[in-house]
Parts: C-alpha cells; sequence; structure tokens
C-alpha cells in the first residue's frame, strides 16, 4: 500500500490529537496521516507563530498579554491544508516560510505562555476541528483544545535524539543555526513550566517514544491505532 492510500471509507470522522515537544516527529506523522486518512492537518503551533509574527511586525512587547490578546482579535490568521504542504495566511498574506524562521520561532514560545492568548487560540481550533476528520498537533490538543478527542497521541523522544534531528533538518534546509540545542530546551522548558496549559501528555493518551523508532515505524503504531478507532 503506497503512503498515500486512504485507509478507510468510514463515514465517521475523527478528531486525531497529536501533542508532545519540538522533534519528537509530531509534524512528519500528522501530515501522513492525514493524508493517508484523508483529513486535514492543522498545526496550531504556526497559529501562535503566525501571532507572534503580527507582535514582531507591530513592535509589542512578548510579555504584555493584553496587548497580544488584542493583536489576536485584530489578526486573520488561517490555517490552508494543500496536498503540497500547509500554508498559514497571516492578514491574507502566505507567511508559511517566514514564521519558521528564528525570532518568529522563540517569540511564538513566549507569546504562548499567556492564559488569554491560548484561551483565544483554543477557541479558533475547535471551531476548525469540531466537524471531525482533522489531524491537530501541538502541545495541548488531547488536554484542552480536544479533551473528547477519538484518539491522543503523545509523542516524546529523548532531548538529544530531538536536537539532532531538528539539527539535520536545519542542515537540509542549509541554514546553521549555532544556539539550536540551547534554544529547543528553553522552549521545552518554557513548554512544560507555564502554569496555563504545560506541555502533559493527556491521562488517556496513547504515549509513544519515538528515540529508537524510524518515521514509518512511528506511523505504522498510530495509523494501526486510527484504524482500531474507525473499527476497521
Ligand atoms: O509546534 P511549533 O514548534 O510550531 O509551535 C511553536 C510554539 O508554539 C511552541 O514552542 C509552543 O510554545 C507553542 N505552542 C503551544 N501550544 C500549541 C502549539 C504550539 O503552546 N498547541
Amino acid at each position: 500500500m503506497s503512503d498515500e492510500t486512504p485507509i478507510s471509507h468510514s463515514h465517521r470522522k475523527l478528531i486525531i490529537a497529536i501533542d508532545g515537544p519540538a522533534g519528537a516527529g509530531k509534524s512528519t506523522v500528522a501530515s501522513r496521516l492525514a493524508r493517508k486518512l484523508g483529513y486535514a492537518n492543522l498545526e496550531s503551533g504556526a497559529m501562535y507563530r503566525a501571532l507572534a509574527l503580527k507582535a514582531i511586525e507591530g513592535d509589542a512587547s512578548f510579555d504584555d498579554e493584553a496587548a497580544l490578546v488584542q493583536l489576536a482579535h485584530d489578526s486573520r490568521i488561517q490555517l490552508e491544508p494543500t496536498l503540497g504542504g500547509n500554508r498559514t495566511l497571516l492578514d491574507g498574506v502566505d507567511v508559511s516560510e517566514r514564521i519558521r524562521e528564528r525570532d518568529v520561532t522563540e517569540a511564538a514560545s513566549r507569546v504562548s505562555v499567556h492564559p488569554r492568548v491560548r484561551a483565544w487560540m483554543v477557541a479558533r481550533q475547535r471551531e476548525m476541528g469540531t466537524g471531525g476528520g482533522v489531524v491537530m498537533e501541538g502541545r495541548d490538543i488531547g488536554t484542552k483544545v480536544f479533551p473528547d478527542a477519538d484518539l491522543k497521541i503523545f509523542l516524546d523522544a529523548d532531548p538529544v535524539v530531538r536536537e539532532q534531528r531538528r539539527m539535520e533538518q536545519q542542515k537540509l534546509k542549509g541554514e546553521v543555526l549555532p544556539n539550536l540545542a540551547a534554544d529547543l530546551r528553553e522552549r521545552d522548558r518554557r513548554d512544560r513550566t507555564r502554569v496555563a496549559s504545560p506541555l502533559v501528555a493527556a491521562s488517556d493518551a496513547v504515549i509513544i517514544d519515538s528515540t529508537r523508532l524510524s518515521e514509518d515505524q512511528v506511523l505504522e503504531q498510530v495509523e494501526a491505532l486510527a484504524r482500531e478507532k474507525l473499527g476497521g
């Protein structure tokens, strides 16, 4: 069976939550699984990144919760899953590449600590996923956005392996980021220790440690769980 072969003709459309720290392999497994199921792959992190970009462009402080919430209300953040990958639009402009740059990555980690910013994001994310047929990835999808998701995966991996994977990805893009490991550790720390929706596995999530697994092996496991839920 090719990677693109849909696995089910069931009419039931699942909500699948994939959470975990950076570098655990969420994006790859989420997009491949979504393709197989014919579902939309929604990257919730891209929304935090888009807001962070808006804050950078508007010279807003990443610590000013009220200003950030106002910015969010004044923004149009759209996730557009396409066959060639996901696009992120900010006020109608395609910012898909810009939001992956280092300054935005750092800012996204900082704006996402604020409870009212998160509340705004969670409300939008629920609107997008409520009908089902989505694989949504992030940090709080199984705990906050869709606590009743049909399938929750918490994808983790050894921090050193996650750092190596990120370095490989950067190399492929032709970028060299000297502080990548330290940046990743700091983002992790913020995600895990923030008061509002810290990064934790939902009590009913299936925890997959991808440290010694290939992307294909992770996908296989997650696909099997999805098949089970679809009754096939
Ligand atoms: O997943 P990604 O690295 O694109 O997310 C960017 C940042 O947004 C993360 O570092 C994290 O702090 C935040 N985030 C979050 N909750 C989510 C998704 C992302 O706090 N559901």
